[in-house]
C-alpha cells in the first residue's frame, strides 16, 4: 500500500508527488491519459520536423516559482531558452509596444516609441514591483493564511504604501492606463496580459494581473523549455522516479473511496483499487472532485450549494502551425518576440472580452501568438517557425458575430471557420502570413478537453481568475486551503488557490497540508494514546 495516491499527473500533481517523495513517502501517481504532463506537453503532431507545445508554452511562473526552483529541475534535464524580446504588441500604425528582459531596454524602447512620460510611468510601475519583490510571489505561492510573507510585504510597503498598493491591486487596467499613460502602448501590454486570464480591461484586479505577468517577464523573461514543454514534465517525472515514485498512465480514477469521513484510496475506471495509507491528493477540477469522485453523501450540503456557483473561465480555441518562414510582421519589432498579442487598441480588446463574457463569438478575436522557434531554435529547421495562436471563446455560444454561424459544436466546419478567423487576425498585422503555413492543427475546446479533462469546456485556468473566486473564495468561500471536508483528501489542482498557470503552488500547498496533518497526527495521536494508557493503567488504583 502506498502512503499517498496522487490523481492526475499535471504539473500540480507532479510537484505534489515530488514533495511527498522528498519526505520519504511512497507515492503512486495515476494519470488518465497515456502520457503524463496535463497541460504541459509537446509533440510532433503538426509536422514531424516541428516540435509543437500542445497547451502551455511560456513559463515565467515556473521560472519565478519558489516551489519549482527548490526542485532543481535543471539537474533532471530542464533547460530554459528565451526569445530576444519577451512580449510584443504591434499597433496598426506600425509602432510596437514591447517588454524586454531588464528595465533598461524596456524603458528605452518605450521612450522611443511612446515618449518619455510613458517610459517614466513604466519605471514607476517597475519600482512598485521591486519594492514588493520577493514578498508578493511568496505571499501568492504559499498556503492561506500567508502570515509571514504578507507581514514582510506590509513591512516593505510601510503604512501608506499598503493602502496605495491595495488600490493598485483592485484598479481595472483601463483605468490604470488612463491614469498613468499618455499613449496606447503600455496600457495595451498590460491589458493583453490580463486577457491571458478571463479579465476584461474593465475588471477589478485586471491591472494587477497584467502587471504581474509583465513584471515577471521583465525580471525573469517568459522562458520556454528547450525541446518543448514535455521536457519540463519529463524533469518532474524523472526527479519523482529517482525517489522511488511511480507514475501509472492510462489509469483514470473513477472514485475516491471514503469510509467514516476519511479517504482510504481510489478506484480506477477499470476497477483496480489503490489504497493510500496517509493521503489522496486530487489534481482534478473542484467540480470533478466534489460530487463525482467523492459522492455528495460524504460532503456537506453547503459545499454542493457553493459549488453550484462555481464559475469556469473562458473557453479556448488554439491553432498550431508549421510555417515555411518567420511571420512577416508589419511592425518589424514583433519578429523578435516570443509572445505577440494581437488586437488593434484597448476598445477592441474590451469589445472582444465583453462579447466572450456575454456568449457572443467575436468577429475579431484577440489572439495570443507564440513564435516558438524564435524562443527556442531547436523547435524547427533553420529558417522556419513553429508557431501557435489561441483566443478565448465563450463557454456557451449564443451568437456568432463573425457570420460563420458557429454554435459551439466544434465539428470540422466550425473548427475550420474559426481557425480561418484566427489566421485572418494574424494576417491583419502580418500580411502574407497565411502563405507561409504548410501544416496546421486545430485544437477546439472539445479537443482540448479530450486531451486533458481538467480543461473543462476548454477553460485553461481551473476556474475564473476574477476576484470573486480568488484567495479564500477559491474554489468556494472557505479557507483558501487545500484541505477538503474529507479527512486525508486534498485538492491539488489549479481550482485551488492560487489558481491557473504552471507554478506548482497548488500541488505544493496540498502536499504540505498532507505532511503537516500526518505530523500532527504523529504527535497528537501518540500523546492521546499514551495519555489514555496512563489513565487506564492508573484507574484500578484510584
Ligand atoms: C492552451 C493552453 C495554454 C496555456 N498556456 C500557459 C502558459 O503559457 N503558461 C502557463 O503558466 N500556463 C499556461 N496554461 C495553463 C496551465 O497549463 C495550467 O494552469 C496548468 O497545467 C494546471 O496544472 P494542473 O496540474 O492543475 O492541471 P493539468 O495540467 O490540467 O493536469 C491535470 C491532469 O490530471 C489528469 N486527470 C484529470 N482527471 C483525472 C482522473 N479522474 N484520473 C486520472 N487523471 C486525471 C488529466 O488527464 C491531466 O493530465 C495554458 C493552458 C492551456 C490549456
Amino acid at each position: 500500500m502506498a502512503d499517498a495516491i496522487v490523481v492526475g499527473a499535471g504539473p500540480n500533481g507532479l510537484v505534489a508527488a515530488n514533495l511527498l517523495a522528498d519526505a520519504g513517502w511512497e507515492v503512486d501517481v495515476l494519470e488518465a491519459q497515456d502520457v503524463p504532463g496535463g497541460a504541459v506537453r509537446s509533440d510532433r503532431g503538426v509536422d514531424p520536423a516541428f516540435v509543437s507545445d500542445v497547451f502551455s508554452s511560456f513559463h515565467p511562473l515556473a521560472r519565478a516559482s519558489p516551489v519549482i526552483e527548490a526542485l532543481r529541475l535543471e539537474e533532471y534535464g530542464l533547460r530554459w531558452s528565451h526569445a530576444p524580446t519577451v512580449l510584443a504588441h504591434p499597433l496598426p500604425d506600425g509602432r510596437c509596444a514591447t517588454v524586454h528582459l531588464g528595465l533598461n531596454e524596456t524603458r528605452e524602447r518605450m521612450e522611443r516609441c511612446f515618449g518619455a512620460a510613458d517610459a517614466a510611468a513604466w519605471e514607476r510601475l517597475t519600482s512598485l514591483w521591486t519594492s514588493m519583490d520577493p514578498h508578493l510571489l511568496h505571499t501568492l505561492f504559499t498556503p492561506f493564511p500567508p502570515l509571514k510573507p504578507a507581514a514582510a510585504l506590509a513591512r516593505a510597503l510601510r503604512a501608506d504604501g499598503v493602502l496605495r498598493a491595495a488600490r493598485f491591486m483592485t484598479v481595472p487596467v483601463r483605468r490604470l492606463a488612463e491614469e498613468e499613460f499618455t499613449q496606447p502602448g503600455a496600457g495595451l501590454l498590460l491589458a493583453g496580459c490580463a486577457l491571458h486570464a478571463d479579465l476584461l480591461p474593465e475588471a477589478v484586479g485586471s491591472a494587477a494581473f497584467g502587471w504581474l505577468l509583465a513584471m515577471l517577464g521583465q525580471q525573469f523573461g517568459w522562458p520556454v523549455a528547450v525541446g518543448g514543454s514535455s521536457t519540463l514534465t519529463q524533469a518532474l517525472v524523472r526527479r519523482f522516479e529517482s525517489r522511488g515514485g511511480h507514475v501509472h498512465c492510462g489509469q483514470r480514477v473513477r472514485e475516491v473511496v471514503v469510509r467514516s469521513g476519511k479517504a482510504l484510496g481510489v478506484r480506477t475506471a477499470d476497477g483496480q483499487a489503490y489504497r493510500a495509507g496517509r493521503a489522496v491528493l486530487a489534481d482534478v477540477p473542484a467540480t470533478a472532485l466534489y460530487g463525482q469522485l467523492v459522492g455528495w453523501e460524504h460532503l456537506p450540503s453547503r459545499l454542493r450549494e457553493d459549488l453550484g456557483r462555481f464559475q469556469w473561465d473562458f473557453s479556448t480555441f488554439k491553432v498550431d502551425w508549421a510555417l515555411s518562414a518567420p511571420i512577416p510582421w508589419a511592425a518589424r519589432e514583433a519578429a523578435a518576440a516570443g509572445t505577440v498579442h494581437l488586437g488593434a487598441d484597448l476598445d477592441e480588446l474590451s469589445d472582444y472580452a465583453l462579447q466572450v463574457t456575454t456568449g457572443r463569438l467575436p468577429r475579431r478575436p484577440f489572439a495570443l501568438l507564440g513564435q516558438m522557434t524564435t524562443a527556442d531554435p531547436t523547435r524547427s529547421p533553420p529558417g522556419t517557425e513553429s508557431a501557435w495562436a489561441y483566443t478565448h471563446v465563450p463557454q456557451k455560444i449564443t451568437a456568432d458575430l463573425g457570420y460563420d454561424s458557429i454554435a459551439g459544436r466544434w465539428d470540422t466546419r466550425e473548427s475550420e471557420a474559426m481557425a480561418n478567423r484566427l489566421e485572418r487576425q494574424v494576417e491583419r498585422f502580418a500580411p502574407g502570413f497565411r502563405s507561409r503555413i504548410f501544416a496546421r492543427r486545430i485544437l477546439s475546446p472539445s479537443v482540448l478537453e479530450a486531451l486533458d479533462e481538467n480543461l473543462v469546456g476548454g477553460a485553461l485556468n481551473g476556474g475564473t481568475a476574477a476576484v470573486h473566486q480568488q484567495l479564500v473564495l477559491r474554489p468556494v468561500p472557505g479557507t483558501g486551503r487545500p484541505e477538503t471536508p474529507v479527512r486525508n483528501l486534498y485538492l491539488a489542482s489549479s481550482s485551488a488557490h492560487p489558481g491557473g498557470g504552471v507554478h506548482g503552488a497548488c500541488g505544493a500547498n496540498a502536499a504540505r497540508a498532507a505532511l503537516r496533518s500526518q505530523r500532527l497526527t504523529g504527535q497528537v495521536l501518540p500523546a492521546v494514546r499514551s495519555g489514555a494508557r496512563r489513565l487506564l493503567h492508573r484507574a484500578p488504583q484510584e
